[in-house]
């Protein structure tokens, strides 16, 4: 039987991810020192290349004493801004555009008396700073069990947005449990980035069609943890991975047809050396049986 390999339409950097990279290297060949609060990108070998360049990835805006702070393209919270701009420290932001507009919703809609609902997690960066967006009745969900939970009534005036890297169908099943408790008004602003969701139906459409799925990309990305489970949906054989050397053997001795497909952190040079062993494993495999 003949062994394949199929990548997925979309593979490498977003639009919004390599923009912030780009921002970042740009800025690390005129400026030091150049710091970033947390990783700037969800993937840790672009990161690590980062820091060799001089970027100092550190934990806390207290850290800083002068320099330059990169925002990273997740956003960062209007109040943790002003506090480094007071400080006189400057600020690179390469908050993605379709980020921004999710923060300009969260601000405008809570400005104007709307209770506002996110769907995301709640501890990921980009979720964090929208609720300091909204900064008053805003609340978290990540699914319609906790949208079921909220304490909304007919009295409420609702507005739902997203983390930009959801599910349409986790994102449409919050807002179906929320227009059930019958608020008010209700107005839904789909910010689900358009990448992130071509991605999704790519993988889910790839899965469905090999028997085993790898997916490169960070464990700390969202977009691409929600790729795996997109994936493991179809089948079992779907594994996350961050480099090259986690692929395992006996997965390549049970496919005869393998998808590749990446999160939008994951830089192209990482998808390719994942092929490149990939196809040499297969080619030991065809070897052996010849
Ligand atoms: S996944 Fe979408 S929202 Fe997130 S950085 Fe990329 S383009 Fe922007």
């Amino acid at each position: 039987m003949s062994m394949s390999v199929r990548l997925a339409k979309k593979t490498g950097f977003c639009f919004g991810v390599k923009r912030a990279v780009r921002m970042a290297e740009e800025a690390l060949m005129k400026k030091k020192p150049i710091y970033s609060l947390g990783s700037i990108i969800h993937n840790k070998q672009v990161v690590r290349g980062l820091s060799k360049k001089g970027l100092k990835v550190i934990g806390s805006i207290n850290n800083i004493k002068k320099g330059v702070l990169v925002i990273s393209s997740h956003g960062l919270s209007p109040k943790k801004q002003s506090s480094i701009v007071k400080r006189g420290i400057d600020i690179i932001d390469t908050t993605c555009p379709f980020v921004l507009n999710a923060q300009k919703i969260a601000r405008r809609q809570a400005g104007e008396g709307y209770s506002v609902v996110i769907v995301g997690d709640a501890r990921h960066p980009e979720v964090k700073a929208l609720v300091d967006f909204a900064a008053k009745n805003v609340y978290v969900v990540k699914d319609k069990a906790q949208a079921k939970k909220l304490r909304l009534d007919s009295s409420d005036k609702v507005s739902v947005i997203s983390q930009t890297t959801q599910s349409k169908g986790n994102f449409s099943d919050v807002v179906k449990a929320i227009a059930a408790k019958r608020p008010k008004e209700l107005v839904v602003f789909n910010t689900i980035c358009e990448d992130a969701d071509s991605r999704q139906k790519d993988a889910a459409k790839l899965s469905r069609e090999v028997d085993l799925m790898i997916v490169v990309g960070g464990r700390n990305s969202a977009n691409t943890k929600r790729l795996l489970d997109v994936c493991r949906a179809n089948s079992p054989e779907a594994y996350l991975i961050e480099t090259e050397s986690e692929i395992e053997r006996n997965w390549l001795e049970r496919a005869n047809a393998i998808g590749i497909t990446s999160g939008a952190s994951t830089p192209d040079w990482m998808v390719e050396k994942v092929m490149k062993k990939i196809n040499a494993k297969l080619h030991n495999k065809r070897s052996k049986k010849s």
